[in-house]
């Protein structure tokens, strides 16, 4: 019997006890690899001990000071040491809970932003099908996942989808890289030009694409060219890095490995690497100024924004990733890791591709590597095989569904930044096993 309003009521999860390094464990004492890090959050492991100080410290001097009052040492600290380490141009950073968070905050500060300058005219979302941005409203209604969108979509907001650069799916056979990206790239000047572009707000995307199809890089120059319509249309450049950054990519923000710099990003997940719940939005100072000399006040705000005990472990994540240089180990341990996978499934006939970016990986599940013909998601092949990842002592993170009629289903792994190469071939075995359990 419990009280607990769980996301499925007809699952029912073993309890986690505790956690150490990759590893979780059950109450039962049974351990857990972690190859996803939950959905790509845990980038530290379970149980890092600097950390763990870090938020004892902080909770033996100040817990929470609402910042309607306060603002605290490691929320400045940790803003400080951002922006050093963020694309270009970015200048400020809003703390928040976590991604869906960030998210709305970036939305509302895009809107904001144009009505303190004068072009109230500017309302309109563009981001791409089959995407993720998170669950509350205005990020649901940005994302393009259909099926999670369904049932709420008379309380969502009117946004524009274009296609997402997915070239193992959407590239013609016939097609040149450069001509898919100017496909892409005609379809939303074409998007921009149906609306007027004075009355588009931004663009939305994540530069590596997460939970929906399953670690997928853009192809080369997809987001300069994006950037270059943004900035000649006057389009907020909002990038969505709450699961691809935090150096889960290889560098702390994804989207300097493609040379742009955004006017606004947002990151969660890895950022407080599961130890706090902790989110920001980082934007330019065009932006923030405009609402410091216009009216002074970004209408928006939660409780809990710079939460001083979420902002220290936050700062000590960085310690690590930074400091302890785990970031710079990232893309050799996802080469090792891809080698393995690669290796070991590149006969299996239900895996058409295993792509992404350092620790992000992702595989897709086909019904014939030849064809590409995806799995018909109805028989949700992804979950059963992370059912069976999970009996084996795994966890990976299944993904897909209806989605334009085109996306079947993938595995997404990104495992913690501390994976030996033990591990990662434990994780490689555990994974191919749970594909010949599903059969
Ligand atoms: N944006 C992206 C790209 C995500 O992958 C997610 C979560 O998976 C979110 C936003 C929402 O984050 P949260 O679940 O922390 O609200």
């Amino acid at each position: 019997m419990t009280h607990v309003f769980a996301r499925s009521s007809v699952a029912h999860p073993p309890v986690a006890s505790h956690g150490e390094g990759a590893y979780l464990y059950d109450t039962n004492g049974k351990a857990y690899l972690d190859g996803s890090g939950g959905a790509a959050v845990s980038c530290l492991g379970h149980s890092d001990a600097h950390v763990r100080a870090a938020i004892h410290a902080q909770l033996d001097k100040l817990a929470f000071a609402h910042t309607g009052f306060f603002t605290s040492d490691p929320a400045e600290n940790l803003a400080d040491r951002l922006i050093a380490h963020a694309p270009e141009g970015l200048d400020r950073v809003y703390f928040v809970s976590g991604g869906s968070e960030a998210v709305e905050a970036a939305l509302k500060l895009a809107r904001q932003y144009y009505l303190e300058i004068g072009q109230p005219q500017r309302a309109r979302i563009i981001a791409r099908r089959q995407s993720y941005h998170g669950n509350t409203l205005g990020a649901l209604a940005t994302g393009g996942n259909a099926w999670r969108r369904a049932q709420f979509s008379p309380l969502l907001m009117e946004v524009s989808h274009v296609a997402p650069c997915y070239a193992y799916r959407d590239q013609g056979a016939e097609e040149t890289t450069a001509d898919y990206c100017d496909r892409l790239i005609a379809e939303l000047e074409a998007e921009i030009a149906k609306h007027g572009a004075e009355t588009i707000l931004a663009f939305v995307a994540e530069p590596v694409v997460g939970a929906t199809l399953g670690a997928v890089p853009p192809v080369a120059n997809y987001f300069k060219r994006i950037r270059e319509i943004c900035t000649r249309h006057g389009i907020l450049l909002i990038l969505d890095e709450v699961m691809c950054g935090m150096g889960r990519t290889g560098t702390l923000f994804a989207c300097t490995q493609d040379g742009v710099a955004p006017d606004i990003v947002t990151i969660a997940k890895g950022l407080g690497a599961g130890y706090q719940p902790v989110g920001a939005m980082l934007c330019t100072k065009t932006i923030h100024d405009a609402i410091a000399n216009g009216s002074g006040f970004f209408q928006h705000g939660h409780t809990y924004i710079g939460h001083p005990v979420a902002t220290a472990a936050a700062g000590a994540v960085l310690d690590r990733l930074i400091n302890d240089k785990l970031v710079d180990g990232v893309t050799a341990k996802g080469d090792t890791l891809r080698s393995l996978l690669t290796e070991k499934f590149k006969d299996h006939p239900n895996v058409g591709d295993i792509r992404g970016r350092g620790l992000f990986l992702g595989l897709e599940l086909v019904r014939d590597r030849k064809t590409k013909a995806p799995m018909d998601p109805a028989l949700k092949i992804d979950a059963q095989i992370k059912k069976a990842a999970f009996a084996q002592g795994l966890i990976c993170y299944p993904g897909g569904g209806t989605i334009d009629g085109k996306q079947g289903n993938h595995i997404l792994l990104a495992p913690p930044f501390i994976l030996t190469d033990d591990q990662a071939q434990e994780l490689t075995d555990k994974l191919f096993r749970a594909f010949s359990d599903v059969g």
